[in-house]
């Protein structure tokens, strides 16, 4: 009994010093996002404040969304799809409101999340009426059997889900009618002069092929996750399929190595299997995040001719955002207190 008052201080210091080191190790698990509204930046000389402006502010409202789901510690799936929700609705990004159109005046989108954890996969490809089309990939990798649905039957399966639909006419905007009008006036003159629209299409200017948003995330549970959401390429036509739904190509999330969101020329970015390749070189060359993605994108990549850029993290909370093109739109947060929002440019 004697020794009462001091087995219970004992106690005691080992709750508190339980109470105190929990929350400790607990915060010692880096989190962080990032994530991108395609590499079509503007060029400089366009670029106004106001609009430099009005790109930062949306680029840091999504940022900031994934970023407080993943400091409340919710899971990076979670994060990922409300950062890429808030560049889908915004007319600045080629990806839901204000998506691309193709050749024949409509809007047909592309999506696709991968959970690093679980390697479950979702995607969603020729989507017309989907208001948010991550947000139908997010339901296909959990609610379906499928990893991918297209055109009418992704529809279908939407309205069973009970998702929000609109008219097509929903993800118009002025600027990328003025832009499908540009492009179809180049295209139809060079397919006169070379009879191959093909070769025409070849010859069309890099900023019709790229625009995209994604996002990648590490959360406190130390999961990986990416998805990636666009309208794929001005004017494009015959039912186009990009990278952006492909995974592997445009999107590529696992624990084992990194998460990966790609935006570019959708073909090259297909046959390089782009997203996989960066994990794959981190799994089994052991480089570093940075290493794997710099070679993939700015030695694989630019050697073949595919323009684009790609944003990736890994499990330690390394982030890495190489782009070949001349710009990309590009904003970063991780608990290690790196903030990095922008209009990044190599010109
Ligand atoms: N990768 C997209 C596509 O080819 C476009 C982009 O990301 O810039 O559809």
């Amino acid at each position: 009994m004697k020794n009462f008052p001091l087995k219970l201080a004992c106690l005691l210091s080992a709750f508190s010093l339980a109470n105190i080191t929990f929350p400790v190790l607990a915060e010692q698990q880096p989190f962080a996002i990032a994530i991108h509204g395609g590499a079509g930046a503007i060029s400089q000389s366009k670029m106004t404040p106001e609009k430099r402006k009005r790109y930062e502010s949306k680029l840091s409202e999504a940022v900031n969304a994934g970023y407080q789901l993943l400091a409340q510690g919710k899971s990076s799936q979670q994060a990922v799809i409300a950062a890429i929700q808030v560049l889908e609705q915004s007319p600045l990004f080629n990806a839901g409101k204000g998506a691309v159109y193709t050749f024949d005046g409509t809007h047909e989108l592309d999506a696709s999340i991968m959970n690093g954890k679980t390697l479950n996969a979702g995607a969603v490809s020729g989507v017309k009426t989907v208001k948010s089309p991550i947000a139908l990939a997010e339901q296909v990798m959990e609610k379906s059997v499928h990893v991918m649905l297209s055109g009418e039957g992704a529809e279908q399966f939407a309205k069973r889900q009970g998702m929000a639909m609109v008219d097509n006419s929903y993800f118009d905007t002025d600027a990328r009618y003025r832009s499908l009008l540009r492009a179809k006036k180049k295209l139809i003159e060079k397919e006169q002069e070379l009879k191959d629209f093909q070769a025409a299409h070849q010859l069309l200017d890099t900023e019709y092929k790229v625009g995209t948003v994604g996002a990648v995330a590490l959360d406190k549970q130390g999961n990986l996750s990416a998805g990636t959401s666009t309208g794929g390429m001005t004017a494009k036509r015959f039912g186009r399929i990009g990278d952006a739904p492909i995974i592997g190509a445009g999107t590529y999330a696992n624990n084992a190595s990194c998460a990966v969101s790609a935006t570019g020329h959708g073909e090259y970015f297909i046959r390089y299997h782009v997203a996989a390749d960066i994990c794959a070189r981190v799994q089994y060359q052991k480089l570093s995040l940075n290493e794997a993605a710099d070679q993939v994108i700015n030695q694989v990549l630019v050697k073949a001719g595919g323009s684009g850029g790609v944003i990736a993290i890994d499990p330690k909370g390394n982030i890495a955002m190489p782009f070949n093109s001349k710009g990309m739109y590009r904003a970063s947060k991780s608990s290690n207190g790196q903030t990095s929002i922008g209009i990044f440019h190599h010109e």
